[in-house]
């Protein structure tokens, strides 16, 4: 992940930033005032200490927050970070996406979000354990399989759902598989969860080269992020399309060759040294230096911010696929749409981890599991249906992909809420 510069004066506060994408909607659509309100706000806030005993026996106090942002539609659902760097602001911002991501799915789900202030790379397993179940012994009241379900997000794993999941288990005195998603296959998780969310987007991306008459097999794309939804996305492109990854990054370093780089290679250099920085065979770059790149697909996948009003003009990319959450500021979403880069919105192009969850829960529910090649049929069919009417709606109203993705959430949203009578 590339490290948030909160002293950048480009930096945004991401729920500042959900608010304003809120507010211009809403504004859009002449909005009832009411629901305006209610949509802006998220409607329940927890934050929780939760004390951990560290290997040497010392206790150290971790603090998490578990958000549901709106659950007109069904029960909340999102994933939980862990990260040093985690703020209630984030949290917030984080659900506040969920909810319009689900909308847009057309999943019948809310949107919810967590996180806990650590850093997993510095706690043991046994510690990273003990903090995955405090994490739900603080918070098992407010979640559950029909009011919040979880998932995996930054820097969490299946393993850690799989202790969560336990843990809910235990307190409930019987197994509750669909308190949770994105677990291993074998405790209830989906064929296809792992590279969801990567593979989602890798959908959306076909489209949209349709779209602007681009041959993927000719094409070069820059990967910013080595976590789950980078990784996945540098395979895929190259196994689905024959896309050439020219350049890849993580927290520690970029990497650069026009040849074209193993993406396969480059996570088996990262899981053994820490880091793609060092990778025999590329030219070392800067982080800042990869977005700015003459590819043709730029895939942001670490986190919010990256993409703002200092480096927003010098982006040569033709498409941007916005695999991590709140990549690209309102400032620049604006320049890049007067640049004419198409940019598939965040809230459609990594909706594939979502999506999955979703059927993670339903066969859970229904206990019969599928193929991989189910899930990926379901998959594409419905990030593909969202994508073109993403596409229709933007085209219809002269606006950006983002803003016409926004439209077809919020009024999903809006309807569920007045048929509720909420206002
Ligand atoms: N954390 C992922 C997201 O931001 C997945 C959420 C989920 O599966 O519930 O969409």
């Amino acid at each position: 992940m590339q490290e948030v510069k909160f002293q950048d004066a480009a930096y945004r506060n991401p729920f500042k930033m959900a608010q304003e994408q809120c507010d211009n909607c809403a504004e859009f659509l002449n909005l009832d005032p009411g629901i305006h309100a209610i949509i802006r706000e998220p409607m329940r806030e927890i934050h929780v200490s939760i004390p951990v005993r560290m290997d040497n026996g010392t206790v150290k106090v971790f603090k998490g927050f578990r958000v549901i942002h709106n659950n007109a539609l069904g029960p909340a659902k999102g994933g939980i970070r862990f990260h040093p760097e985690e703020n209630i602001d984030t949290v917030k911002a984080l659900a506040t996406w969920m909810t319009w991501k689900c909308a847009l799915l057309n999943l019948p789900l809310g949107g919810g979000k967590g996180g806990v202030i650590c850093n997993p790379k510095e706690l043991s397993k046994g510690e990273l354990e003990r903090l995955s179940r405090g994490y739900i012994a603080q918070l098992w009241q407010f979640i559950g399989p029909d009011t919040d379900i979880p998932a995996p997000d930054v820097y969490t794993n299946p393993q850690i759902m799989a202790w969560m999941m336990d843990e809910y288990s235990k307190i409930k005195g019987k197994n509750q598989f669909g308190v949770i998603t994105g677990k291993p296959p074998v405790l209830g998780g989906s064929a296809g969860r792992g590279d969801a969310t990567a593979r989602g987007g890798m959908y959306t991306l076909r489209e949209a080269a349709k779209v602007r008459g681009l041959d993927l097999s000719k094409a070069t794309m820059a990967v910013q992020g080595y976590g789950n939804a980078g990784y996945y996305a540098a395979l895929l492109a190259g196994k689905l399309f024959n896309t050439r990854i020219v350049a890849i990054s993580d927290s520690s370093g970029a990497i650069y060759n026009p040849e074209g780089l193993d993406a396969q290679r480059v996570f088996e250099h990262k899981s053994s040294t820490g880091s793609v920085a060092g990778f025999s065979g590329a030219e070392r770059i800067s982080q800042d230096e990869l977005l700015e790149l003459k590819v043709d697909v730029l895939c942001p996948s670490a986190l919010e911010n990256s993409i703002n009003v200092k480096n927003a003009h010098n982006i040569k990319a033709s498409i941007i696929v916005e695999l991590s959450n709140g990549p690209t500021t309102p400032e620049a979403d604006d320049i890049l749409f007067a640049n004419d880069v198409h940019v598939i919105p965040d809230l459609l192009c990594n909706a594939g981890g979502v999506t999955v969850s979703y059927f993670e829960m339903v066969q859970n529910t229904s206990m019969l599991y599928w193929e991989e090649e189910e899930v990926y049929r379901r998959l594409d069919k419905k990030i593909t249906a969202a994508y073109h009417e993403v596409l229709k709606t933007s085209f219809k109203y002269k606006i950006n992909m983002r803003q016409a993705a926004y439209i077809v959430a919020v009024k999903r949203v809006e309807e569920a809420i007045k048929l509720r009578g909420w206002v």
